[in-house]
């Protein structure tokens, strides 16, 4: 090959493969100074797409032998990284160090606006990256901004924090972090000391509770997408709860105990959510501020009235004359079903807003559900098929679920204690007889409705979350055929008839075999073999085969369509009526009933 040739070769390639050359040449480039970057204390905690991005925004600099980059006591702006030559740095001409190609220096210049602490001097040729303050924190700003407007964007979605402002919002997604676990690793262990909140943003947690020490975990309930955790161990308690991560990654954003004090004040508003708007709302509110439409019950304490605030917003005030809770030394049940139901945030849980009380009454300003009692609906029914009764049943299996995992026991199920909201989902109401008792703990106290009350409490044996599911039974039943099956003309003889228990009642044909079999499974004399208090919790009704195909998704997140839709105007159309209360108002002396409300 002739000299000529080649030269004219090498110009025809020259064309296509320069920017080759190029782009090879700067991709070498930007790995070291990549490199440079992870190598450097301060700069390796950026975030990688921080790094790729102020990789891409340096720009080359090239300075000869002998010459000054920085100087001490200078003020500079610039960072630089080296791509070749030798430099050496001195402080007040003191020889601290020379330095090679891949190494970071003037770093603290992108801090902040500070004189330069040493000088920098060429001992070569000398080749530069260099990025500037301004750009530098632009790229941070940009890409800490894309994130933050991310998890706005995530925390947005979840229904949980639909209602929080948006700059409590803006300061929740600043300390969020992302975390990803795989499947089958632990998140909390039960007993361990927690530092950190949780949210779920992909993926799905089992929670689980060991109640022996080396004992089968129980499984309480699944955690997904926009649901959170861990917000015990930031207030400093335990977290009793063990979390497993069940399907696929699952990225989570944590924050972390550095923030508690922020967070602390997000957890005030996140736990109760939405609710805690509107407790600010309420707290601003008077007796004076409601105006009574209807009379929407009347129980054995006094009322329940149907008002309308002057925004036209309606509620149910519940009405409880103070003599007589005194006189029927109730006060006690009274204070634990205000503390229970102000707590309760569920869906399948009438919402207690707030409390008042006077000299003479006590009252309970609560979520109006106007769909009526589905007492009521049964009675004109007569009874509903089977598919109706697993939409309520499955309503109260949810209100159970989240009672039970905060270790509190209803005990009075019936069909008149669950009311309709305006789209027809059931919501139990009435917590006259809700206790608190922790796990692994019995009760003793008689109560409940003769009908529904279990065998255990008829025979004083103590009684827990169990009795819930023999009452879950007996509502299955009553819901199925009208009446329910243990059913005498007086208490005591309802209770012998309880006591011999559920393969002595006939079933009629109308309860299906597979409604029959979870309805004998619940109604086990033994509390300890009953459905629902087994291992697996709540899961094995949710799983059981008359729930087949039932979509508790869409139960949950309230998109499943509600067998019965009420008609509902703002009246109590759909309530029974009842004659106003023309009692005498009692005394005004309120010697002896300062109950504590
Ligand atoms: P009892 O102990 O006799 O069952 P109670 O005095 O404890 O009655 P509740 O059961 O709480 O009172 O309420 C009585 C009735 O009032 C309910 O059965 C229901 O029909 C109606 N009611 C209660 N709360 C509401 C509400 N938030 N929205 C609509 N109606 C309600
Ligand atoms: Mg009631």
């Amino acid at each position: 090959m002739s000299f000529y040739n080649k030269e004219k070769e090498h110009g025809h390639m020259s064309l296509c493969s320069r920017s080759l050359i190029l782009f090879y040449l700067v991709s070498r480039s930007k790995d070291l100074i990549k490199e440079a970057i992870l190598d450097n204390d301060f700069m390796k905690n950026l975030e990688l797409s921080q790094i790729q991005e102020i990789v891409d925004c340096m720009y080359p600099v090239e300075y000869g032998k002998d010459s000054c980059i920085i100087k001490e006591g200078d003020v500079g702006s610039l960072v630089y990284v080296m791509e070749d030559g030798k430099v050496e740095v001195t402080k007040e001409s003191l020889k601290l160090c020379t330095m090679g190609p891949g190494k970071v220096f003037g770093e603290l210049a992108i801090l902040y606006n500070c004189t330069r602490t040493a000088t920098v001097k060429t001992l070569t040729n000398v080749k530069l990256w260099a990025i500037d303050r301004q750009c530098f924190q632009t790229i941070m700003m940009r890409t800490g901004l894309i994130k933050h407007t991310e998890y706005m964007e995530f925390l947005k979605s979840v229904p949980t924090f639909h209602g929080l402002q948006e700059d409590i919002l803006s300061k929740l997604a600043d300390v969020l972090e992302e975390t990803h676990y795989e499947d089958g690793e632990y998140i909390i262990r039960q007993g361990a000391r927690g530092d950190t909140f949780f949210i779920i943003s992909k993926g799905k947690v089992n929670v689980t509770r060991e109640d022996l020490p080396n004992g089968e975990p129980v499984f309480l309930r699944s955690l997904g997408k926009g649901d959170w955790f861990g917000e015990k161990a930031l207030q400093g308690e335990m977290d009793i709860l063990s979390q497993v991560v069940e399907s696929g990654l699952s990225l989570l954003s944590a924050f972390i105990s550095s923030l508690i004090p922020l967070i602390l004040s997000f957890l005030l508003f996140s736990r109760h959510h939405r609710y805690e708007a509107e407790n600010a709302f309420f707290f601003n509110l008077n007796l004076a501020d409601f105006n009574i439409i209807d009379t929407l019950g009347v129980g054995g304490f006094g009322r329940v009235e149907l008002l309308k605030s002057d925004e036209n917003k309606t509620f149910a005030m519940k009405i409880l004359k103070k003599r007589h809770i005194v006189d029927t030394r109730q006060q006690e049940h009274i204070r634990s079903e205000k503390l229970i139901m102000q707590e309760a945030h569920s869906d399948f849980i009438v919402r207690l807003y707030r409390t008042f009380k006077d000299s003479k009454y006590l009252y309970m300003l609560m979520e109006a559900c106007l769909g009526g009692e589905l007492w009521t609906i049964l009675r004109d029914r007569g009874s509903f098929e089977d598919s109706t009764t697993r939409f309520y049943t499955a309503c109260v299996v949810e209100a159970f679920a989240y009672l039970h995992s905060k270790g509190i026991i209803y005990r009075d199920l019936k069909p008149e204690n669950l009311i309709l909201d305006h789209r027809g989902y059931a919501k139990l109401v009435d917590f006259g007889f809700a206790k608190k008792i922790g796990f692994g703990k019995k009760t003793w106290t008689f109560c409940g409705t003769p009908e529904y009350v279990a065998p255990e409490i008829i025979l004083n044996k103590g009684h827990d979350i169990s009795a819930d599911y023999w009452s879950l039974g007996i509502l299955m039943f009553e819901l199925l055929t009208g009446s329910p099956p243990f059913s005498g003309p007086d208490p005591m003889k309802t209770y012998n008839i309880i006591l011999r228990g559920i393969d002595m009642i006939e079933f009629p044909k109308k309860i299906t075999k597979n409604a029959a079999n979870l309805i004998k499974k619940l109604c086990r004399d033994n509390p300890s073999e009953r459905l629902g208090n087994l291992k697996n919790g709540v899961k094995d009704i949710q799983k059981h085969k008359w729930f087949e195909g039932f979509n508790w998704e869409g139960l949950k997140k309230g998109t499943l369509t509600p067998p019965i839709i009420p008609n509902v105007t703002v009246d109590t159309s759909n309530f029974d009526s009842f004659p106003e209360d023309n009692e005498d108002p009692p005394p005004d002396d309120n010697s002896g009933w300062d109950i504590d409300f």
